[in-house]
């Protein structure tokens, strides 16, 4: 079996602290990397991710990432109908450079092909709850989430096309990627103990304290030509039922919730839950088919790659099937290995099943596998396994800066006894 690619990912702080010849010196070594990316705008995390503390960083322990920064260096007329700019770091260590252009270069030298991701995060809180608040996503009461921008704001897609576009026109990339963060989940789980209610009925009643109810939102859905306020009072039935002072409601949820009744049930009771969640998906994936037409047209060989990383994508507006279609690659984000946990295994195939469902077996597929902390060399290895076995086209690894040695060489070692070779064309 041939995969074209193994990809890794690497933070601007990462070629501080680590440089970059010496990480792609690993990465080809241990694991045949190909291919490298940088998190081109990242959101406010602790890194490493899933582990106390950085095994090969020779500079620091642990590294607290600003929140949602550019790490190239925009390109001022692709914002100039934009209302959102990119903010840069305020770190010292990282101002003045372009990371991306950095990495491209070191990449290019060594015939890899090259890539840029918008992370989940595209607008800071700081200028969400200030200057932006108006994009921001609102909930069914009218108040916002933090920083969940609305794709059904026309700044937001302003916004989200010339980030696109400002990448795609000015540097030498492959493909760009996204795990944007779709509409707000509301509450997946019910905070009581209810002994028939399935977790996915909670899961979708809970969406009623999701987003989004913004004034975009309601202008986009009448242009539908739905009946946004059947739909709102209908759904804020459910919603005032969270609250046990609401008497009425909170009795009909409890009784909902404590019933053998099935989510299909609730769907067809109750319609104006399943126009919602179609008015969502249909509003993500109008957004990102406009995203697709603009950043081919700025740069026609440009591969658009989704960033899957939800368990449940629809609860977030995301119908894979539907936003496929805009997408020239999906990047899998499951990272079970890293749970350490050898029947979390399965939930990784059943999640690539899910993923090649929706996409068709013609689409490129880039599997990922962690190396991080909990995950042992052999469940890496089966990570890779799985992976094949599940019609993978490429590997990739998230993410280098949390892995242990050991888990990377058996990047290279799994590749080998799952009978892959690594080979562009
Ligand atoms: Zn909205």
């Amino acid at each position: 079996m041939y995969w074209r690619e193994v990809v890794a990912s690497l933070y601007a702080w990462d070629l501080v602290d680590e440089g970059l010849e010496h990480m792609l010196d690993v990465l080809e070594r241990e694991t045949l990397t190909n291919s490298v990316y940088l998190v081109a705008l990242m959101h406010d995390e602790k890194r490493p991710l899933t582990d106390f503390y950085y095994p090969h960083n020779p500079r620091r322990k642990v590294y607290w990432t600003e929140d949602s920064r550019a790490y190239w260096k925009p390109n001022p007329d692709s914002y100039k109908h934009s209302r959102i700019k990119p903010r840069l770091s305020d770190n010292e260590e990282l101002q003045g450079h372009d990371w991306l252009q950095e990495l491209i270069d070191g990449g290019r030298k060594r015939g890899m092909t090259t890539g840029a991701e918008l992370s989940h995060t595209w607008l800071d809180k700081e200028r969400a709850v200030g200057e932006f608040q108006d994009v921001v996503q609102r909930d069914i009461y009218g108040k916002r989430f933090d920083q969940q921008i609305c794709f059904n704001n026309p700044d937001v897609r302003t916004y989200g096309i010339a980030l696109y576009t400002d990448l795609a026109a000015h540097y030498d990339i492959d493909y760009v990627m996204t795990c944007v963060r779709g509409f707000n989940p509301g509450r997946p789980t019910s905070p009581s103990n209810v002994p028939f209610a399935s977790n996915e009925l909670q899961r979708l009643v809970g969406i009623t304290l999701g987003g989004c109810f913004c004034d975009a939102c309601e202008r986009a859905a009448k242009k539908r030509g739905l009946d946004w306020g059947a739909i709102k009072e209908r759904l804020r039935w459910m919603a005032d039922g969270y609250d046990r002072f609401n008497a009425r409601q909170a009795f009909d949820l409890n009784l909902l919730f404590h019933s053998v009744q099935t989510a299909t049930a609730l769907l067809a009771e109750v319609p104006e839950l399943y126009q919602f969640l179609k008015f969502r998906t249909d509003s993500i994936t109008e957004f990102f088919g406009e995203i697709y037409a603009a950043v081919h047209k700025a740069k026609p060989s440009i591969d658009v790659r989704l960033n899957h990383y939800a368990g449940f994508p629809e609860l977030m507006g995301l119908d894979m099937k539907g936003v496929g279609q805009f997408m020239d690659s999906v990047r899998s984000s499951d990272y079970s290995e890293q749970s350490g946990d050898p029947a979390r295994m399965e939930w990784k195939r059943g999640y690539l099943h899910a993923v090649r469902h929706a996409i068709g077996v013609d689409k490129y597929f880039l599997s990922a596998i962690s190396p991080r902390p909990k995950a042992t060399p052999e469940l890496v290895k089966q990570g890779i396994l799985i992976s094949a076995q599940c019609g993978a086209d490429a590997l990739t690894i998230g993410h280098y800066d949390g892995s242990w040695m050991n888990c990377l060489r058996a990047i290279k070692e799994g590749l080998e006894e799952a009978g892959v070779e690594i080979r562009r064309g």
